[in-house]
Order: C-alpha cells, then sequence, then structure tokens
C-alpha cells in the first residue's frame, strides 16, 4: 500500500532528512587516505546523536540478511556497490567510496547515498560517478504528477544504459516514510508510462546504482550484505528521498 504523506508530515521528513545531509556531509569531509570505514561510521554516527535521531540502518535484518547490519553507515569501496559493511579498512589513494545513511527523527525517516573518490581520481571513475549523478536527476526529474513509476526508471536506466553502465537487477528505490522501505518499489529500469500513477504527496528514495564494466551481475561477500560486481570493476551508488508535489520534486535530503 502506497502511504500518501500530508504537506506537514512532509516539512517533517525534511527534518530528517537534513540530518542525512549533514551526516554524509560530514562522513565525506572527514573521509581520505589512511582513514577507516569505521571512523566514517563514527562520524555519521555523531550526526545523529546531536540530532536526537536515530539509525533505521543498525540492527535492520530484512530476509537476505544473515545478521543484523551492525553500523548506521553502508560504506561500499570500489567493486562493493552498496550494502558495505564499515570494517578496519583504511582508504587508499584512488578509491571509490559510495556511502549510503539513513536517520530517524520524529518518526520519520530520510535516505540518501553519495560516491566520490578519495585522493588522486581515475578519470574513468570520475566519469562513473558523474554519469550516476546525472542518473538520479533524470530520476527526480520525471518525479513529477502525471508520470509514472516506469517514467522515472525508464530516465535512469536510459542514463545508465547509454553511457554503457551495467545495472544489478533487483534493488533500487522505495517508498520512504514512517518505515524505510515502503512501497511502491522504483526500479532502476523500466518502460515509460507503465506503472503507478505518481501523486501530490508521495515520497521516494530514488536511488541508481552503476557498474562500470558494463555487464549487471553482483554477489554478495561472505559478510553477507556488501554486494560486489561479478566483473570486478568498480561502481558508484546515488541517493535522494524526493517528495512529489503539485509544485515539483522536492529533495528532502538536499545537501
Ligand atoms: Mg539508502
Ligand atoms: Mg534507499
Amino acid at each position: 500500500m502506497v502511504e500518501l504523506k500530508t504537506d506537514t508530515s512532509i516539512d517533517a521528513m525534511h527534518e530528517a532528512g537534513q540530518v542525512v545531509a549533514r551526516a554524509l556531509t560530514a562522513a565525506r569531509d572527514a573521509a581520505g587516505v589512511g582513514v577507516s570505514l569505521l571512523e566514517l561510521d563514527e562520524v555519521a554516527h555523531d550526526v545523529l546523536r546531536e540530532a536526537g535521531a536515530t539509525s533505521p540502518f543498525l540492527g535492520y535484518r530484512p530476509s537476505f540478511a544473515p545478521v543484523p547490519f551492525p553500523a548506521v553507515l553502508c560504506a561500499s569501496v570500489n567493486d562493493a556497490i552498496v550494502h558495505g559493511v564499515p570494517t578496519a579498512y583504511r582508504l587508499r589513494d584512488g578509491d571509490l567510496v559510495s556511502l549510503d545513511f539513513g536517520a530517524e527523527l520524529g518518526g520519520w525517516v530520510g535516505d540518501s547515498a553519495i560516491s566520490f573518490v578519495v585522493g588522486r581520481p581515475r578519470p574513468a571513475d570520475l566519469r562513473l560517478i558523474e554519469t550516476a549523478e546525472r542518473a538520479l536527476a533524470a530520476g527526480i526529474g520525471a518525479a513529477v504528477v502525471g508520470n509514472r513509476i516506469g517514467d522515472i526508471a525508464h530516465a535512469i536506466g536510459s542514463v545508465c544504459r547509454t553511457a554503457g553502465y551495467g545495472i544489478p537487477e533487483g534493488f533500487g528505490g522505495h517508498g520512504v516514510g514512517r518505515h524505510m522501505h515502503e512501497d511502491p518499489g522504483v526500479p532502476n529500469e523500466g518502460r515509460p508510462g507503465r506503472g503507478l500513477p505518481l501523486r501530490h504527496g508521495m515520497v521516494l528514495a530514488i536511488e541508481p546504482m552503476l557498474i562500470a564494466g558494463g555487464a549487471d551481475g553482483y554477489h554478495a561477500a561472505p559478510d553477507g550484505w556488501t554486494l560486489r560486481t561479478d566483473d570486478g570493476s568498480r561502481a558508484a551508488h546515488v541517493e535522494h528521498t524526493v517528495a512529489i508535489t503539485d509544485s515539483g520534486p522536492r529533495i528532502l535530503t538536499a545537501r
């Protein structure tokens, strides 16, 4: 069931979304060569505590997961696509890092992700990240009343495929509200004009995931959480929580 949010609820979700934005900015600012993923998790956790917010990630255990998620931040490096578990791994020059973060404040959830390079970037990584951001912008641009879910999916998928990148099937965006994952699903590829009509008050997490090598294959790492590309190529993941309104899409996790 898709829950439509009131304008007051959307304002409250914006408050939660701004905690997410601040945490991602802080973690990105803290990231550098020699910094560990656990240290980034701690930086993000500090922002949560200061805001009086809690983590929808910590302890989260969907059906595919062998253990509850042990952190507040997902940190996915290089060939890790999403759901990376923060470890003592220390970032190296040229690493491509994707950070995914959620916050719950006043009973509402925000969800967002960024990708960036630590140290000296490879041109190929910059192109991958730039394309992911362009796919996200295209998806958000299609998140307007009168369109359908398939229009968002098609907008995202077209940008990714035109650039020659792979898309991991089975993972994508979702409704957000009192819970991190609500209906409807928002696939990263699809047919325009299909699916649920978009209405004022729908709030969606839109989150392209791109695989540099062009193939779509992925697998879970031994930790049961981290998803890695089958071809070993690098991946990027960016995400915003977006409210669909009569006056256009409102990015609740804007930084
Ligand atoms: Mg997320
Ligand atoms: Mg999400």
